[in-house]
């Protein structure tokens, strides 16, 4: 268990949360608290089970209690949206809340998700999508999160791939300059392919994981870029090595969008290896 600077939580300690249902697989307690021990930052991280409905109390309690900064997860990413003083442009073009930030009486919220997934692309690949083609399979909400980043990030096309048409057609919408629904017949032309499925999740048991897209249409020099972290090593990943394509899971965007959230929070710049050792270092343990 990581501990304060101080080696224990005092009255003087500063808090901040994760909510969510179910919560208790979350990383954010072990990724923030290896950050704020690093940085020798007198603050906790906690997390909170708040049922689906009960979003409002527990934005509540953030302000009441004087909670220092929220982290956001399913189901309440759009509801908490409705419920902040200020939004971010990205927020606000998202309909989704990740972070939440106070600043004085006010609480802002954010949504780091964007943000981290370009981070991870520049720290696992060194690649920069100004220009390139790339492909999201899903149109979830980590999906549209991707869509906009890299249509703010000056991809030249952003082709949404998804087994649902209209769910497509709304997260297309979010970026309409460049981004369209699009059919896995155009994976092969993508210079970047993301997984913003959960296609290749651990799944309780332990079966094999399944490929989101057909392998035949990954093709080497592609970037394949998951979203998911655990397993380690998905078989889209497998598949992507097998055809000479690049590939990395999704615990870099994981890093990065707290990275940001911490920033946030304490105004200090992030410690994000220590922050990627303490999440890589719980994974192993979650077998
Ligand atoms: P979500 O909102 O539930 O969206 C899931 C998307 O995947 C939907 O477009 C859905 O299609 C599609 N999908 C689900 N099951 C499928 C299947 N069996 N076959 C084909 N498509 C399927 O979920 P999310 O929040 O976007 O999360 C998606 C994944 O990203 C999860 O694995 C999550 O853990 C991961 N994630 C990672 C990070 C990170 O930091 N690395 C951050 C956020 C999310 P329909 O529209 O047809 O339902």
């Amino acid at each position: 268990m990581q501990l304060t600077p101080q080696g224990r939580v005092t009255a003087r300690t500063q808090v901040v949360a994760v909510i969510g249902d179910p919560i208790t697989h979350s990383l954010s307690p072990v990724i923030h608290n290896a950050a704020f021990a690093s940085v020798g930052l007198d603050w906790v991280c906690v997390a909170f089970p708040v049922a689906s409905g009960d979003a409002r109390s527990a934005i509540d309690g953030v302000r009441s209690l004087g909670l220092r900064g929220l982290s956001v997860t399913m189901p309440h990413k759009r509801e908490v949206a409705r419920l902040l003083d200020d939004l971010s442009p990205v927020a606000t073009a998202l309909d989704s809340v990740n972070c939440v930030a106070r600043s004085g009486d006010r609480l802002r919220g954010d949504n780091t998700d964007g943000a981290g997934f370009l981070a991870g692309l520049q720290e696992d690949f060194g690649f920069d999508p100004a220009g390139r083609d790339c492909v999201v399979l899903g149109a979830g909400g980590a999906a549209r999160a991707v869509v906009l980043a890299l249509a703010g990030a000056g991809a030249a096309q952003v082709r949404i791939v998804n087994r649902t048409t209209s769910t497509a057609e709304a997260a297309a919408a979010i970026a309409p300059d460049v981004a369209v629904v699009a059919a896995p017949s155009d994976v092969p032309a993508a210079d970047l392919v993301v997984n913003a499925t959960p296609v290749g999740m651990q799944r309780p048991g332990g079966g094999p994981g399944e490929l989101p897209v057909d392998p035949e249409l990954l093709r080497p020099g592609q970037v394949v870029a998951e979203l998911v972290y655990h397993p380690a090593s998905t078989p889209l990943m497998a598949a992507a090595t097998a055809r000479g394509a690049r590939s990395a899971n999704g615990l870099s965007m994981l890093v990065h969008q707290a990275a940001v959230a911490f920033t946030q929070w304490t105004g200090v710049d992030a410690p994000v290896a220590a922050m990627a050792a303490a999440a890589r270092s719980a994974l192993e343990g979650t077998g």
